[in-house]
């Protein structure tokens, strides 16, 4: 046995992991299904450290030293369980199989636990940054138990991405945590990314102005508040010419955007939950829409749009006004990110930093941030701060974006201009800020038509009116 950790599944990924470890010094084991990948990984990059290769699962095992570490990194699905078993059938107690692909975290908890029964530790990590991140530091999101960690940390913070030398990793939780983070990961990614194309589509609509023109805009976006790997591909993309046409690259492209299921992931489980992410369900869902073609088809021939144009007569004003009213979203959406983070928490028996998820979303990752620092700093400052939005900085911060905010969005209602995930994170704003919701009127028609009782403003109890009887009131306890 000469390596010290392994990798299994040398497509993009798997590959380009296992080069950032032998670039860090470590004897890497290399094993694919078929032989060819690891020949070709070893032909093209060989000189980038120390390989071990393998052409089956039991030479792969044999060459690991103990207690192994063999990383798998293949497509997630039923596979994943195939090469665990093939893997765990070679272990031996001690051992660590780290799934390093995008698990489901529901599955992550049921690997775990059948491994644990057979002595084997089984880490599910969430590694974010796609092929360039796996490469040159992505950030890593494991689980499993805090004993793997001791083994394990120290190799993956090795590789991993690092702000102001601070590794983008850390142990998230037991089981399933890691996975689960990387999920909401996906999640927030989802909603900022749609925050900018809403943004953007404003910015194209109130100013008549081109790709390249509001590509511009973004640059200078990125040195203040919103400064992020988003916004900033965001304005290479804008401001890319397609070759064949010679027209703005974003005008060639159908408009239908695909997903691969974390979105949709994150959404059910927030369901699951009971937690409202509005932002990163209207992303999901404004997805789902561009790529309804038949119901698009029959909208746009029918629906008449009875809207104004949008006049913008200051036009600093206004791209100040979408910038503001980006950046109020985008809170809103992160901290109801961060909510679900802290009930899945509750729900799933994990001790989850949130601050330290900030920390580690910083660098490698895609939604990498500026202002991820100020989210650390208030999960540090109240660890268990019920609502990022209310930590002082925050509220400030979105406080001061309001008139814009509301204008914003006033303005797209008006003009046609559709803003799911702008409008909803206004609505939710003003929702979790409001004194009183109409939800007692909705409760109050629960009890109507199902007797499912409600309490009162100003009395202890639960109580029923006899809506189809005398309408007077029983108390129930
Ligand atoms: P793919 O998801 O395309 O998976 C291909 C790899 O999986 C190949 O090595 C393939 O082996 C192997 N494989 C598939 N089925 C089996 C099986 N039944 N038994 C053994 N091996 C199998 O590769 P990627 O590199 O794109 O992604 C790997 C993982 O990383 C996935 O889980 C993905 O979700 C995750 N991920 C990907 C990111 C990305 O940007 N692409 C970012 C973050 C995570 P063979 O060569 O023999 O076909």
């Amino acid at each position: 046995a000469t390596a010290d950790v392994g990798v299994t599944g040398l497509a993009v990924m798997g590959a380009n992991l296992a080069r950032n470890l032998a670039r860090h010094g470590h004897t890497v084991a290399v094993h694919n299904r078929t032989y060819a990948r690891t020949e070709r990984l070893l032909s093209e990059h060989g000189s980038d450290g120390e390989f071990v290769p393998s052409d089956s699962v039991a030479d792969f095992v044999a060459s690991l030293e103990k207690p192994r570490v063999a990383i798998i990194m293949v497509k997630a699905g039923a596979g994943t369980d195939a090469v665990i078993e093939e893997l765990a059938a070679e272990m031996e107690p001690g051992d660590i199989i780290v799934d390093a692909g995008n698990a489901h975290f529901p599955d992550t908890i049921r690997r775990e636990k059948a491994l644990r029964e057979r002595g084997l530790h089984f880490v599910g990590s969430g590694v974010s940054g796609g092929e360039e991140g796996a490469l040159n530091g992505p950030s890593i999101m494991p689980g499993g138990s805090a004993e793997s960690y001791e083994r394990l940390g120290p190799i993956l913070e090795d590789i991993s991405a690092k702000v102001d030398g601070v590794p983008c990793c850390t142990h998230v939780g037991t089981d399933g945590a890691g996975h689960f983070v990387k999920m909401v990961h996906n999640g927030i990614e989802y909603a900022d990314m749609q925050l900018i194309a809403e943004a953007y589509d404003l910015l194209r609509h109130g100013l008549g102005a081109s790709a390249a023109e509001i590509g511009a805009i973004f640059e200078t976006w990125n040195s203040g508040d919103l400064e992020s790997y988003l916004i900033e591909i965001t304005a290479e993309v804008l401001q890319h010419t397609d070759a064949a046409t010679g027209k703005a690259f974003v005008d060639v492209v159908l408009d239908q955007a695909e997903q691969k299921g974390t979105g949709r992931w994150t959404v059910q489980n927030g369901l699951d939950l009971g937690v409202p992410i509005t932002g990163i369900a209207e992303a999901t869902f404004a997805r789902s829409l561009s790529g309804g073609v038949a119901q698009r088809e029959a909208g746009h021939q029918t629906l008449p749009a009875r809207a104004s144009e949008w006049t913008v007569t200051d036009r600093d004003a206004f791209i100040e006004d979408v910038r503001k009213a980006l950046y109020a979203s985008k809170v809103v959406a992160y901290s109801q990110g961060f909510d679900q983070i802290a009930a899945a928490a509750a729900e799933y028996g994990w001790d989850i930093d949130r601050g330290a998820m900030a920390r580690i979303w910083r660098g490698g990752c895609i939604i990498r941030a500026r202002f991820l620092d100020r989210i650390t700093e208030a999960y540090e400052t109240r660890p268990d701060l019920p609502l990022l939005l209310a930590d002082p900085y925050f509220t400030d911060a979105v406080g001061e974006g309001l008139p814009s905010w509301r204008r914003v969005v006033a303005g797209a209602a008006t003009s046609g201009i559709p803003t799911p995930a702008f409008s909803s994170s206004l609505a939710y704003y003003d929702a979790v800020r409001a004194e009183r919701l109409p939800a007692a009127l909705v409760q109050a028609q629960r009890d109507y038509f199902g007797a499912h009782t409600y309490k009162r403003v100003d009395r202890e109890g639960t109580f029923h009116t006899l809506w189809s009887g005398d309408r007077s009131e029983e108390q129930q306890d």
